[in-house]
Order: C-alpha cells, then structure tokens, then sequence
C-alpha cells in the first residue's frame, strides 16, 4: 500500500522485490513461470467477503489512503499501522528481501543432495516461514491487503492465496478440503499424575502435527489451513526436522540447520524457540486444502491421510524407545524391556482418526446449479436457502443491467460460498461429497482357532488404573502393613524382585525410591498408559516437565528463588535456630528440597515423608507447623521484614492494585498472618477456560451485528480515509460493502459474512498467537500449561496465583484488541468472553474426578449465567463471560463475572476486588470468618431482603469482622471492599424469570472467600 501511495507501479515493485528474494536460489527459474493466470485466480478466491463484489462493481479510479488495521470480528476497534517516524518502508523492504534471500541460500547449502523437486518444496517453506517473521523482526508494520477492507492484512491475503493455488486447476475448482481430528482428548490425555497430562497432550499435538506436517512436507505449507502454520513454533520443528534430515520429534534446534533460522523465530517471540515447539500448543485437529494431484478421489486422500498418521505414531514411538533403551540407567532400562515386550500393541496408535474429505469440484459443480442456475435441488442437497428474488436483485443492481457482469458476480458468489461452505460445514459436506471415515479404538482381542486371545504383553484379567479402560500391561501390587493392617506405601517383594531381575542388580535404597516417583506403588498401567509414562521419561531432560507436587509448591517455590530470596534464606536460618526437625529429616533440608528446588528434581513431597519416617498426614502438618513458627519468630525479631512480606503477598497473589497502605499500617502484626501464606502447599489449582460463542465467531458472526460491521467500516473509512484520484473509489467499496450484506442474507447466511480464505488466516493465525501468549501467562505464574488451542485451555496452577492467571488468560482476549509479534500489531484477537472454571483441589483427590466436575462447573455456571441491572432497561445484559471457583474439599461455589462493562469501557474488574478481599484476609486485617457471619444475618430472610438492605448487611458484617483499630482505616478498608456494582444480580438459567440460581454481589465474595479462604 505504501507503494501505491507514492505512485510507483506496485507490479513493478512486487517483481522486484521477489527477484531479489529469490536471487541465486534453486528456485529462482520460478520467476520465469507462466501460468500467472492460476495465481490471479487464487486472488480472487481468496479474497474477503467486502471485495465479493468489488470486482463487478469495479474499484473505480483511484486509490483510498488507509492506515488502521481493524479487528477482524469487531472493526470499531482499530489500530494505527503507521510504521515508525523515519522509516521508509520502500527501502527497509530491501532489506527484508535480502534477509529472506540469505535464508534461503544457508538452506539451500545445509539441503546439500536432496532430489530437486524436494529441495524446490523445502526451498518453498523456508521462504513461507521466514518473510512474516522477518518483516515484523524489522520493526515494519504489515500492509493492509486492500486498503478498503481494513480488517486482514497482506500476509493473510497472500497466505491465503498460496493455499487457494491447491484449489485452481486449469482454470477450474479442483482439490480437496480434509479434516482430521483425534476423537476424545479429554479421555486421551486424563491421568492421574500432572507429567501423565501433560505428555499425553502433548503426544497428541505432536502426533496430529506431524500427520498434517508429513503432507506439508511434500505438497508445500500452504496446504495446512488450520492451525495456521505462520508463526508457528511447531511449523519451525517441522522445517528444521526436515532440513537436519530428522525425526519430526526431535526437541532440539539441530546442528546442521542454519542457526539463523532458529533464531529468527526465538526472536519472534522472545523465548527459545525449543521451549515453545515443545508446549502442547496444537490442538487434534487440523484442516487442510489439498491439490487435485493428491489423490484420485476422496476416499485415497482418506487412506493416505490415515496411513501419514500410523506413520507419525510409529516414529514417535521409535524414537521413545530409542531414548530409552540408550540411556541404560535401572529405570529406563526396566521401562525399554517393558516397552519392547508390547511393541506389537504400542507401535500402533490407540485409535485412528476421524477423517472428513470433501471434493471440491463436487461441491462447486452444485453451488454453480445452484447459485448460477438458480436450481432449487442442488441448493437443497447443500443445505443453504437461497433467496432467489432477493439474490437476483443484489446482482442487477450491482451489474448496472449489464448481463456479461450479471453472469460475473454470480459466479463471483457461488466461488465465495464455496470456501464459506466447506469451513463451516465440511464434515457434513464430506458424507454427500467426498469421504468420512469415523475413528475406532484398536483392539487388545484377536480371534485364533475359534477363540479371543488377548494381544500379546497385556493381562486381560486387570485394568489400567490410570484411564480405567485398556488392559492391564504391568501390575505393581504394594506390599502388605506388618500385623495385616492393610497396605504399605511400597511395591511388594515379588515386583522387587521382577524390577531387579529386568535390570540385572540389586537396587539401592536412593535407585527405589527413584522408582516409587516415576512408578507408584499399587498402580496397574495399561499398555498405552505405559507408553506415556515412558515418554514422560526418554524426553525428561530435554523437556521440562513437572509434576502435580512440584505446581502445588512452584508459586512459592518461584517467588522465593527470585526477588525474594532473602525470605528464605531467613526462614532457613529460622528453622535451623529453632533446631526443627521432621522425624528422621532436619526441617531446614526438607524446606530447601521444596522451595529452592533442584536441576531437574521432581519434587515429591509422599516420597520425602517416607524417607523421613514420617506418615504422609504426620509429615504435611508438622512441616507446615515448622514453617509457621519459623516465620514468626523471623518475623518479630526483625529478620524477615514487614514491609517484605507484605510485598511477597502482593506479588504472590498477583494483586495489581493493592490496598498497600492498609495492610502496612497492621505493621508486625499483620506481617506475622502474613506467614501462612509461606506454608508448603498440598493443594493445585485446575483452571478449564473456553471461549463464549467461539463456534459462532468462527463460522462469520460478528458480536457488533452485521448492519453495523458494515456500517463502522464504512464510517472510518469516510472520516479517516484519504480518496487519492476519484472519490469513485469510495462510494463503490460502499456499494458493495452494502451489496455483499444483503447478499449474505440473500444466500442464507443471516447476520454472518461469508468465511474467506483470507478471512480464516486471519483467524486461525490469532489463534495460534493467543496459544503462544496464554502458554507465556500460565509460565509466568508458576502453572503448567496442558494444552491451548488459542480458544480453549487447560492448566495446573499453584493455588496462589490462581486468580492472576485466569484475570490474565482473559486479558489475552480483549486486553487491546489486537496480536503482536514484538511491537507490530499483526492480527486481531478474539472479540468474546472467556468463561473459566477454577477449581480447588489436594494432591490426594482423584486428578481425572476433579478434571471432569471443574468442566461441568464451566459448563453449569459460566456458560449459563446472565449479569444484569434489576431496575435499569437501559443498559445491556451481559452474558457468560464469568469465572466459576470451587473446592474439592469443601465443595462450596462461587460465580462472579470477569468484567462489568458500560458499554465499551470496564467499569469494573472483578479481580481486582476479590484479591484486595484476599490479601485483607491473609492479612488477618479481615476475620476469615466473614462468610459464616454474614450468614447468620441473612439466611432466615434472605428472599424478601432488599439489595439495598443486603448493601447496608454487607458493610456491618464486614465492619464487624475488620480488626484494625483505627476508625479511619476501618472505614477506607470497608469502603474498599464494598465497591461492587450496586443493583447487579446474575441469574442462571434460561433467563431472569427462569433463574435456577439468583446471585448478589456481596454474596458472591463472601462465598469467593469460602472457597479460598483455606490457602491464606
Ligand atoms: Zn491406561
């Protein structure tokens, strides 16, 4: 666009600039191609639903000036995309020319005898991932793709463009649309153990990564449509595995790949780019447009897609056992025998995929009878209604009566609804026009001689007591208590003795209790279960796992090793003072084992008691006793600071707007409450958060409506756009803004815009954005992430920082609107609520148990509950967009909304409320007993009772319960404490009448309070 702004020829330009990236490359001869045709097709095809008609409209002379990028599902949010004063873009393009040129030529160089047609794709790729990044690494802001739809950029047009060449075959519609998809990951990736998560998802991210990355491979990036592979970390591992001529797993930037290549993407996101390629930042999906030279029909793209999957499976199981069994240490060796003896099941995924193909001719040819033709029955067989008079309308007037631009636009459409059609409702699509293969479980059974014979390895009389399903491939039975009073803590003499038979020695008492962590006593692993649990151990040095112990401690345990260091060093000295002792354990080495942590240690705090000769329950408590008293008598001697605890707490918490002059004015007092929140902790947060309406903003909804989308743009482009030439140009992109709206409601879309290619990469690259972001949040914290697929995620917390996590996971939604990548805005963010479930559990409860009930939580509470005004028609009722808290332990429940907004600007942030409540409560400034309190007051008449009279409840209860003595700060605190929305209720259920449960503010903190209180 800045080209054109200053006249230049913008063809020119663009050959230009792609000799020069090509310049001295293999793949240079491709300039000289000669079917450009193909490629303004592709553009065609690929563009968004504004410029559906622009072409038969016609732009008009001249040029509109435009320099804000809007989001994408909400464009009254904008954002500048000038780039920075003094910067030419013009010539700073060189640059970047030549920065991707030199990746190619190192690539090129490193790919040394690799056959041409693979070195021409790999060649492709390099130059796929690198030009955004390396762009963006500029400091260059990206172009809009068409000044007049200010929505998506040029990088998603053009990606968009290279995936729809796959679909444009001699000047027809070819190819196919496939998605695969891993049935049942909340099953796949249940356990019982946080490294059993966390390794099963992020098996499934590799696994279905690698399926679609083996297509890619062969047939180029662009054939991957989601996850997007721009600007993703696993894109990257994919291409460096290729160059290094490696596994697809393999979890280091290799030697032999240029090291600029991994650099370039660490310096995207500011991390290394190892640690992002091995989150389980991909979900088990993927969909992808493949060319029609892939296959001969629907049903062979079927089969080599499920056979790239087996494969992809295989290699993955290769490469554990081959970790394994290197490694020759007891546990890995005792593992790689186990792994070996099952290689007949384990080699062989669990289940296959679901796989959706849909024929791309089949489906246009109808949408061609329908839309062109005007054929009832092929609309019907593409499930879309079509206002034939009202689409007929649209299209005269928009052709001015001129019937060659009348058969244009109609076939303009039906190219249009095409894509729309197939991202929407491809599995559909795929049972009338291609193939659909459903997923089934392998089986442990065969059938031999007239008879089921179980697979070998496996022992059919006992089931896996990780996923209850498959099973049982090794039995660790424990040992009986001495006296028959019930079982012990460890494996019985005969696995000893199998253990030590497999390995070859006898083990020493450090080697068993090595072996207890990694293998609990009384487990039953079935062979799947096993595999994952082998994983979890060939790629525990490279990858940095943690397990459910280590997140219950790492908010403590990560704010003592950093800037408040000092505490525990004091707290040390403290206890060593207080010659503390845990039975056979010195108190001060078991603090340091769990707070300061070792090189790639997994703590265990039931392994440490039994080494200490203490029971589990004796163990936890006196330790936490230890800890208390040590802390006070630091605390009152003035080692340990107030001041310093005080902001400890803050930090902990994560308060951003501590009430820091109330709690410091409670001095040595307060400070000394302050101690519990030094405690060793045996609880962890499960945090399952999901965004409202995302099916809706992904088919083409938009939450601001569609009269009003169009109307927006068409505004700003009105008042910030600068007509260069004939103001022709304007008025028709409001044409055809005008034509396109009534033209989606023509073809049945209602209120939706028709999904473009372009459109979608600009989405699906959000997505992949956010799943970075919400990845560094949960990391910053001390959590662990389990999966994000950029809508949805699951992850372990410690239980302190709970509440900051889930405040910023939903800021990565809303927080300005827009992704960076450094500080280029590139692509929108989701414009929708996140709901979350937060839920409190112990590391003796059921993991799986706690995982399914903080899910139905989401899904009772959250996703049903409307926040509104009782006496105020005026004002919009706010849906979803809410946190549910619970407690395993004392079951009580929570509900508060995340934000209050006055139409667009947060009037009111729940979270800030609620820790300050916290930290009042840790403090000892607030009783803890607050919720019983408030109880007593109001149980026996809260039906009748006013909201104005709970108001006047809620600050006696709470000025009763505050224990500072000075009037004046008793009143700010109170004051503080009780400025949420006065007049809101929520109601969930179908709708305020209707309400299964009614909630008022000040209820919802007291029981906020009920559910954390016991971690302060
Ligand atoms: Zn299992």
């Amino acid at each position: 666009m800045w080209v054109m702004r200053q006249g230049i020829d913008h063809e020119e330009e663009a050959w230009k600039f792609a000799r020069k990236v090509l310049e001295g490359t293999a793949v240079e001869k491709y300039l000289e191609y000669e079917e450009w045709s193909k490629v303004i097709e592709a553009d065609r095809l690929a563009a968004s639903f504004d410029r559906w008609l622009l072409l038969a409209v016609g732009g008009g002379k001249g040029f509109l000036w435009y320099e804000y990028l809007h989001n994408i599902f909400d464009p009254s949010w904008s954002h500048s995309i000038r780039p920075p004063q003094g910067v030419d873009v013009i010539s700073k393009s060189g640059d970047a020319a030549a920065i991707v040129n030199y990746y190619l030529r190192t690539a090129e160089k490193a790919l040394d005898g690799f056959p041409q047609d693979r070195l021409a794709v790999t060649l492709y790729n390099v130059l796929y991932l690198t030009l955004e990044p390396v762009w963006y690494s500029l400091n260059l802001p990206p172009s809009l793709a068409d000044t007049r739809t200010p929505t998506h950029t040029v990088f998603d047009h053009n990606y968009a463009v290279a995936s729809m060449l796959n679909v444009v075959c001699n000047g027809e519609v070819g190819g196919y649309y496939a998605i695969i998809d891993y049935p049942g990951v909340q099953k796949f990736i249940a356990g019982r153990k946080a490294g059993d998560m966390w390794v099963s998802s992020w098996i499934l991210s590799n696994v279905v990564w690698a399926t679609g990355y083996r297509v890619a491979e062969s047939w180029g990036l662009d054939t991957v449509l989601t996850p997007t592979p721009r600007l993703n970390p696993y894109a990257f591992k994919g291409l460096v595995n290729t160059i290094a001529k490696s596994s697809l797993y393999a979890v280091e930037c290799l030697s032999g790949v240029p090291e600029e290549l991994c650099n370039l993407a660490s310096r995207v996101y500011g991390l290394p780019i190892e640690v992002l390629w091995n989150q389980p930042l991909v979900p088990a999906t993927m969909s992808l447009v493949l060319p029609r030279a892939y296959a001969n029909d629907a049903v062979e793209v079927s089969g080599k897609l499920l056979e790239a999957f087996r494969m992809a499976w295989r290699e993955l199981y290769e490469l554990v056992k081959e970790r394994l069994c290197d490694k020759g240490n007891y546990l890995s060796a005792f593992l790689c025998e186990r792994l070996e003896s099952l290689s007949e099941v384990v080699s062989e995924p669990p289940q296959g995929l679901s796989v959706a193909v849909v024929n791309l001719e089949k489906v246009y040819h109808d949408l061609e009878k329908c839309v062109v033709e005007g054929s009832s029955s092929a609309c019907e067989e593409l499930g879309l209604t079509v206002d034939r008079k009202a689409l007929e309308k649209v299209v005269k007037e928009v052709a001015s009566g001129d019937s060659t631009k009348e058969e244009r636009a109609m076939r303009e459409i039906a190219t249009k609804l095409l894509y729309h059609l197939v991202v929407t409702r491809g599995t559909e699509l795929a049972k009338k026009y291609g193939a659909a293969v459903r997923a089934t479980p392998r089986s442990f059974w065969y059938y031999s001689g007239g008879r089921l014979e179980s697979v070998a390895g496996v022992d059919t009389n006992h089931v896996c007591s990780i996923c209850g399903d498959e099973p049982s491939a090794l039995k660790l039975s424990k040992t009986f208590k001495s006296g028959g009073r019930g079982l012990g803590d460890d494996y019985s003499d005969e696995v000893w003795g199998h253990i030590e038979k497999t390995v070859g020695r006898t083990l020493t008492e450090k080697e068993r209790a090595e072996f207890r962590k990694f293998l609990k006593p009384g487990e039953v692993l079935g062979p799947y279960c096993l595999f994952k649990r082998a994983s979890y151990l060939a790629l525990r040095n490279t990858v940095s796992f943690l397990s459910t112990d280590d997140i219950a401690l790492e908010g403590i345990s990560q704010a003592l090793q950093g800037e408040f260091q000092v505490v525990l060093e004091r707290l040390l000295q403290s206890l060593n003072g207080m010659n503390a002792s845990l039975g056979k354990c010195r108190a001060s080495d078991v603090v340091r084992y769990l707070y300061a942590g070792g090189e790639h240690e997994v703590r265990d705090i039931g392994e440490k008691a039994l080494e200490c000769g203490l029971t589990y329950d004796e163990f936890v408590s006196r330790l936490e006793d230890s800890v208390r008293e040590a802390c006070k008598i630091a605390v009152r001697s003035g080692t340990v600071k107030s001041e310093v605890l005080v902001e400890y707490a803050v930090k902990l918490l994560g308060v951003n707007n501590a009430i820091r002059e109330l709690i410091e004015s409670g001095g040595t007092t307060t400070a000394v409450n302050l101690c519990d929140i030094l405690v060793p902790q045996t609880s962890y947060a499960i945090l399952r958060s999901d965004a409202d309406d995302v099916g809706k903003l992904m088919s083409g909804w938009s939450p601001i409506g569609l009269d009003n989308y169009v109307n927006t743009l068409s505004d700003h482009l009105r008042k910030h756009g600068e007509v260069i030439g004939s103001t022709e140009v304007l008025e028709n992109a409001e044409r055809s803004y005008r034509a396109s709206l009534e033209l989606s409601r023509a073809v049945g879309l209602g209120d939706r815009v028709a999904v473009s290619p372009a459109w979608h990469n600009a989405v699906s690259l959000s997505l992949m954005l956010t799943a970075v972001e919400d990845y560094i949040t949960i990391n910053r914290w001390g959590g662990m992430l389990v999966y994000s697929g950029g809508d949805d995620v699951l992850a372990l917390l410690p239980v302190h920082s709970a509440l900051a996590v889930a405040r910023d996971i939903r800021k990565n939604f809303t927080g300005d609107y827009f992704r960076r990548v450094g500080n280029v805005v590139v692509t929108s963010t989701l414009v929708t609520g996140r709901s979350t479930s937060l839920r409190f559990v112990n590391l003796k409860d059921l993991m799986s148990q706690e995982m399914w009930e903080a899910y139905e939580l989401l899904e009772s509470f959250p996703k049903r509950v409307t926040w509104a005004w009782e006496d105020r028609q005026d004002r919009i009722d706010a849906r979803k967009d809410s946190i549910v808290l619970s407690d395993s332990r004392s079951g009580a429940i929570a509900v508060l909304p995340n934000y209050v907004r006055d139409h667009k600007s947060v009037v009111y942030d729940s979270y800030d409320l609620v820790l300050n409540l916290l930290l009042s409560v840790a403090s000892g400034l607030l009783s803890k007993n607050v919720p019983e309190d408030f109880e007593k007051f109001v149980s026996v008449a809260f039906d009748v009772l006013k909201s104005e009279d709970l108001e006047t409840i809620a600050r006696y209860v709470l000025r009763r319960n505050v224990r500072l003595r000075d009037e004046n700060f008793r009143e700010k605190l109170v004051d503080q404490l009780t400025r949420f929305p006065h007049g809101m209720r929520g109601y969930v259920g179908d709708s305020r009448r209707r309400a299964d449960v009614r909630v008022f503010p000040f209820e919802i903190y007291v029981r906020t309070l009920r559910v954390v209180r016991r971690y302060l």
